[in-house]
């Protein structure tokens, strides 16, 4: 069989797949193709002239000529290894040269009996997978939960391979210097998948040429939550205004965020991330699926800031940008990381703030607050998605602000440490019951009825106290913060 049929009917389940199979209907058309028209498509995308000129001996000549040097493009030049084939290799005064200049090809190698394809499950004659088809099968052992089927010794089908190599073209990517390179793929049922390209993906990456990647992300780092959490606010800030989409790509992503009445479909983002050395070490890969919630979620965020700014999502793009830290003459972003991560996952994020606030801001030489607007975003988050009861989120945090100025006032800023590094409920009463005397506050009542399961109003009183050292230590600096220097 020397073609293949490219259709947007059916996917194969396999983001990697399927994306290549959106970019092959796109760039060729739907239909039947031979394999060498494919293939020399896809080859034409992934190489590139580097500009820098190569010698190879003209063997019809006898004499040495020069070539303009061709690559695979960047990144993929990580994950396609294939060297062009130079020919015969000759030896002249001790240099060896290519008796051709090198040509790039994808071979596929199909065996002549058809057998069962392990990606579309087709009869037909297959290849091994090799890294430039299925770059994510560095290692299935450890990543195979994300590649259902995937094991060394993979076999596909001459349209899954061709489309795997396909897929670099319509991946989105983000360079993060020599520390990472964090790769995102989107994928949904096959016809939407297309229409998530054509409409949205490639007007956003087109708008945006840039060497670091073609992803635009309201920030990123060397980790993976933090990138896709800065990939999902920059994606969302286009779905109620864009200058790069039309009203049908606007529309298309805000069915697919949830903002029509039907119900949105699955979509789910992969986010993978690894060290880009001479070929590329993955270290993460992860996957998301509640993008809706999570534009829900932004959309609140927004009003919540609206009193703040007029720029609504510059403010919450400046929360969460927040949290990092010069080390070294490099920025440390390690609880960014954290606090998207439990973002990303409608888990806790209070644990990295508090970190974050007595670990860097309250230690810094220029002490600040979090950037005004991040507790009510913060409040938001934990009645919406942890639950937390909206009077006692009101008791805590008056308490808390109260307590931390009254640290500034007496310079007190050692009972928040003990206050954040209490370890059992025993200690936390111990600290409140110091701060009783010692700031001549009162401990609300409701914090301190601590019930059956050590909670205190319904949640953990570890929680509690985690909330409680944030509302106070920032109160404390956003006091100093105020307050006229002794030099002013
Ligand atoms: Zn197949």
């Amino acid at each position: 069989m020397t073609t293949v049929s490219i259709a947007l009917k059916r996917s194969t389940g396999n983001f990697w797949v399927d994306t290549g199979l959106v970019v092959l209907a796109h760039g060729l058309g739907e239909g039947d193709h031979t394999i060498d028209r494919v293939r020399s498509w896809v080859l034409d995308q992934l190489t590139q002239k580097t500009g820098k000129k190569g010698l190879y001996y003209d063997l019809a000549s006898g004499q040495l000529r020069e070539y303009e040097k061709t690559n695979w493009v960047y990144p993929t030049n990580l994950f396609i290894k294939v060297a062009g084939a130079a020919g015969k290799k000759v030896s002249i005064g001790g240099a060896t040269y290519p008796t051709q200049p090198p040509i790039f090809d994808l071979k596929l190698d199909l065996t002549k009996k058809p057998g069962t394809c392990d990606i579309c499950g087709e009869d037909a004659p297959l290849t091994d997978a090799k890294m430039w088809m299925l770059p994510l099968l560095v290692d299935p052992d450890k990543f195979g939960n994300f590649y259902p089927g995937l094991k060394r010794g993979t076999r596909l089908c001459a349209r899954c391979a061709l489309a795997g190599a396909a897929a670099y073209v319509g991946w989105l990517w983000k360079a993060q210097g020599q520390d990472a390179l964090h790769i995102f793929v989107f994928h949904s049922e096959l016809g939407l998948l297309a229409e998530l390209h054509r409409t949205v993906l490639r007007p956003w990456i087109q708008a945006r040429q840039d060497k670091g990647g073609n992803a635009p992300t309201a920030f990123s780092g060397p980790y993976v939550h933090e990138t896709a959490l800065g990939l999902l606010l920059a994606l969302f800030s286009h779905a109620h205004s864009s200058d790069v989409l039309d009203p049908e790509g606007r529309e298309l992503l805000a069915g697919l965020l949830g903002t029509t009445p039907a119900p949105p479909p699955p979509i789910t983002l992969y986010a993978i991330t690894g060290k880009p050395g001479q070929a590329f070490q993955m270290t993460a890969l992860r996957e998301f699926t509640r993008l809706h919630h999570l534009f829900r979620l932004y959309e609140r965020w927004l009003d919540v800031v609206s009193r703040l700014d007029n720029n609504r999502h510059a403010r919450v793009v400046n929360i969460f940008g927040q949290f990092r830290a010069q080390r070294q003459g490099k920025w440390e972003t390690l609880w960014r990381d954290r606090i998207a991560w439990a973002v990303l996952t409608f888990d806790d994020p209070f644990p990295g703030v508090a970190e974050f606030l007595y670990e860097v801001q309250a230690r810094e030489e220029n002490r600040r607050p979090l950037v005004e607007g991040t507790l009510q975003i913060l409040e938001t988050y934990a009645r919406e998605v942890m639950g937390m009861d909206e009077q006692f989120q009101r008791t805590l945090a008056g308490f808390g602000h109260h307590l931390g100025e009254k640290a500034y006032e007496q310079k007190e800023m050692g009972l928040l440490y003990d206050l954040r590094n209490a370890k059992n409920p025993e200690a936390f009463y111990r600290v409140l019951n110091d701060a009783q005397f010692r700031l001549e506050t009162n401990v609300p009542e409701a914090l301190l009825n601590i019930e059956k399961g050590e909670r205190i109003a319904g949640m953990s009183w570890l929680r509690v106290k985690t909330i409680l050292s944030i509302y106070a230590m920032n109160a404390y600096l956003r006091k100093e913060r105020r307050e006229p220097t002794q030099e002013g």
